[in-house]
């Protein structure tokens, strides 16, 4: 079994954007789950990395020339700057071409500490690991462009977080780790060289389409286009990320960093689960406008290269801006219709929408349940289970009066509106039993979840909605 071609043109970029590092060493290293199918988007051997040399690699000691890094970057956590953050428990160990040329990183998390670690110990815990194991995999299916998770790997270690946890590596792929913050800290350096070697390589290797007048200009429009879709996405399946940071958004407009990430249950605009989140600062229907902060703060990392005279440059990234309200609105209507089986042309689109909003709010019903229920109603013509959802079903049956006269199309809601999303107890229940050794419930989580919009008897029990109406669960960090 050869060793796949790897290689690492990030460390070609300015030393300051990053540390050479190497990841300590797991003191008895297993294999949790490999993702195969990821394995062969990527033209990776499964046999290989299943491996002693494959397992090497998957914890960072490289069979072959690569030096591992650390990429250094700044961030706005919640609002408040940090200049210097940076992978305190992560490193990028290699990149790969899949078969359509497009280039992938390899990094992983939870090897040890840092040059970035400040205070912390640089290791992860298995139940964090396999969360975001279970959440990229599910946005994946769900088409939200996402951070991928290739192998979670237990290390023998224990890690402590509150109590004692099996340690564990989370190996995840992106088509770049470049963050908003990324740009901020290059910006930081008072040193427009590096700045601009990032924004080059940024569009050589995620926006190659770019070419002609001010490619940094088109840079802007493009990551604002593709930050206000992802958010878009997120919110027609009623998913919360929690923890909207500069250094928390890719510039590839993949979503990254699964913290204390959930999926709405009964329906509440301004739901927010994340423990530290105590303003509702990323609440679900705030996550558009947290987008837009954050790409302003991209812009203004951007300006030196917009244009060489100040003002000039404001404007630019000010004209740009003024995108996004556009191209979130045009992208989330177009996504909240297509899950009620209408087109964007559909008669009194905008009014019907709101409508349908504000009988979820009143009756706080489950999010994913009432548009999949819903679709079963449309195809069986049978209403009795999307009704059977409400106590009092006289407001729906109002609704589906309207609702029905629209003529909405079935097939476009099937492909719309999962049946399974990783629910916060199932998910919780999953992650506690894996800690204790028993992984039966989350590996029947992740086949559910890999298929979202398959209705199985054999995945029941993951349909319950849990969360009681009025009382929102909470979630950590789980750094
Ligand atoms: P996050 O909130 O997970 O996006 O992390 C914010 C920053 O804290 C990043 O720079 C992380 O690398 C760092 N960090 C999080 N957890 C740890 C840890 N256990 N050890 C060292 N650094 C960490
Ligand atoms: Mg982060």
């Amino acid at each position: 079994m050869p060793q796949p071609l790897f290689d690492l043109t990030y460390a070609n970029l300015p030393d300051g954007l990053y540390t050479l590092y190497q990841p300590e060493p797991a003191p008895d290293p297993k294999m949790v789950f490999l993702n195969n199918g990821l394995a062969a988007e990527l033209s990776l051997d499964q046999d290989w990395l299943r491996s002693e040399d494959g397992l090497n690699f998957l914890t960072g000691q490289q069979p072959g020339d690569i030096t591992p890094i650390a990429m250094a970057y700044s961030g706005h956590q919640f609002g408040g700057f940090s200049p210097q953050l940076g992978d305190g428990r992560a490193a990028l160990i290699g990149e790969i071409l899949d078969g359509d040329g497009i280039r992938h990183d390899i990094h992983l998390k939870g090897s040890g500490r840092t040059p970035y670690s400040r205070g912390g110990d640089g290791k992860a815990a298995l139940r964090a690991v396999l969360k975001e194991y279970v959440f990229s995999e599910s946005l994946a299916a769900l088409g939200i462009p996402t951070t991928r998770s290739l192998a979670a790997i237990t290390t023998g270690e224990t890690v402590e977080r509150q109590k004692m946890h099996p340690g564990a590596i989370v190996v995840r792929t992106a088509q770049s780790h470049i963050r908003v913050g990324t740009f901020q800290y290059a910006r930081l350096r008072q040193d427009e060289s590096t700045l601009k070697a990032l924004a080059d390589y940024t569009l050589e290797r995620l926006y190659s389409q770019i070419n002609g007048a001010n490619p940094y200009a088109q840079l802007l429009t493009q990551v604002i286009d593709r930050q206000a879709k992802l958010v878009a996405k997120w919110m027609s399946f009623g998913f919360i990320h929690g923890v909207m940071n500069t250094d928390n958004m890719a510039i590839s407009g993949e979503t990254i960093d699964f913290g204390p990430c959930a999926f709405m249950e009964a329906f509440r605009a301004n739901q927010v689960f994340s423990s530290i989140d105590r303003r509702g600062r990323y609440a679900w229907n705030k996550q558009p406008e947290m987008a837009y902060w954050n790409l302003t703060r991209f812009a203004e990392s951007l300006l030196p290269l917009l244009h060489t005279d100040e003002d000039k440059a404001v404007a630019i990234a000010e004209t740009e801006l003024a995108k996004f309200s556009t191209s979130f609105s045009g992208a989330f209507n177009e996504l909240m219709l297509a899950k009620l089986g209408l087109g964007t042309d559909a008669e009194n689109a905008g009014a019907f929408l709101q409508a349908t909003l504000s009988l979820l709010t009143t009756t706080q019903t489950d999010f994913t349940l009432f548009y999949r229920r819903l679709t079963d109603s449309v195809q069986t013509s049978d209403n009795s289970t999307f009704l059977a959802l409400f106590t009092d079903p006289a407001r729906a049956k109002q609704w589906l009066n309207t609702f029905s006269k629209q003529s909405p199309n079935p097939e476009i809601m099937a492909v719309n509106n999962p049946i399974y999303i990783p629910r916060f107890a199932q998910v919780e229940t999953a992650l506690e039993a894996a800690e204790n050794g028993e992984l039966s419930k989350i590996k029947q989580l992740l086949d559910a979840i890999k298929k979202p919009f398959d209705e199985h008897e054999a995945y029941a029990n993951l349909v319950k909605p849990n969360q009681q109406k009025g009382i929102p669960q909470q979630t950590y960090c789980e750094t």
